[in-house]
């Protein structure tokens, strides 16, 4: 079920006009689109939701906790056996109504055991191939996995979500790359009732020569959903999620109408405050282009 990545010859424009007739209009000229609702639930943890279709993003469910996982090593210290603090309250979402599970990578800080125990087990549960059989042996029943340039289509109530796999390098050193395994970023398009509505999330990446690629093809994109935090950046072992200088190149690149953040603030092992992004923004003059949701209070964009 290969889809090409290849933008839609019409809405190739990605110029200042074009940007404020988006910005006024929605992106696809004469059809009116609802925005979409986004209740950020910490971390990477998203409900997106469209037209009729609800999906969960990087499923983070368990609570505030000095110790709410464990990764094999810190990505700072280089310690072993890292245990990871929660410092918010989890939100209690409205999580019924569900249409999918949408897994960048199968890392402990992007699926929690919580997850794992609570999510209805029919639930579609979309994941790079690296990750599939960890969740069939959670007893996921309909798990399916996507490589990058791959895509499949979720229906319900009069909606359709293309959900396209693209690449998402976890880190700039190949190596350090490798090790982590190969995660997914994704496009995520909403055709039917409530009009067109595409979004990006990035996935846990840093940006490399392949993502500006992907990135310059993407337009139009209403959303970016930005995996930030500058994990592993104060160490010897190296950077493995977005910086604020990053996010602000990438935006740049995708152009697109709104840019949420995630993956920042909420977890021990994040380490380049929000803050950062804030300040680069506007040094930028990108500042009105990016929105910080709350966690648990639902936004419409
Ligand atoms: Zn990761
Ligand atoms: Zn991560």
């Amino acid at each position: 079920m290969n889809k090409p990545l290849a933008p839609r010859a019409a809405d190739t424009e990605t110029s200042d006009a074009d940007r404020a007739r988006r910005t006024q209009a929605g992106p696809h000229a004469g059809a009116r689109s609802e925005p979409a609702r986004l209740e950020w639930l910490g971390g990477p943890t998203v409900i997106l939701q469209h037209g009729g279709v609800r999906i969960l993003t990087d499923p983070m469910l368990g609570p505030r906790s000095a110790d709410a996982f464990v990764l094999p090593k810190h990505p700072s210290t280089g310690a072993e056996n890292a245990h990871i603090a929660r410092y918010t309250a989890t939100p209690h979402p409205s999580l019924p109504g569900l249409h999918a599970v949408i897994v960048s990578h199968p890392h402990a800080d992007h699926v929690d055991a919580v997850a794992r125990a609570t999510l209805a087990k029919d639930l579609p549960v979309v994941i790079p191939p690296t990750g599939a059989e960890g969740m069939r042996a959670a007893g996921f029943q309909d798990v399916r996995p996507l490589d990058w340039g791959d895509s499949i289509a979720i229906s319900a109530n009069g909606t359709t979500l293309r959900i396209t796999a693209v690449a998402a390098h976890h880190a700039h050193d190949p190596v350090l790359d490798r090790a982590l395994g190969k995660g997914n970023g994704y496009i995520l398009s909403f055709e039917g009732v409530g009009g067109d509505y595409r979004a990006y999330w990035t996935g846990d990446a840093v940006l490399t020569d392949e993502l500006r690629l992907v990135a310059a093809a993407l337009a139009p994109i209403d959303l970016m959903l930005a995996d930030l935090g500058g994990v592993g950046g104060d160490g010897n072992i190296g950077l493995r999620s977005m910086t604020a200088e990053e996010a602000v190149t990438l935006t740049r690149l995708v152009n697109p109408r709104v840019v949420v953040p995630i993956h920042h603030t909420s977890f021990s092992h994040y380490r380049e405050p929000i803050e950062a992004l804030v300040q680069r923004a506007e040094e930028a003059g990108l500042a009105s282009l990016f929105k910080f949701p709350i966690e648990g209070v639902a936004t419409f964009l």
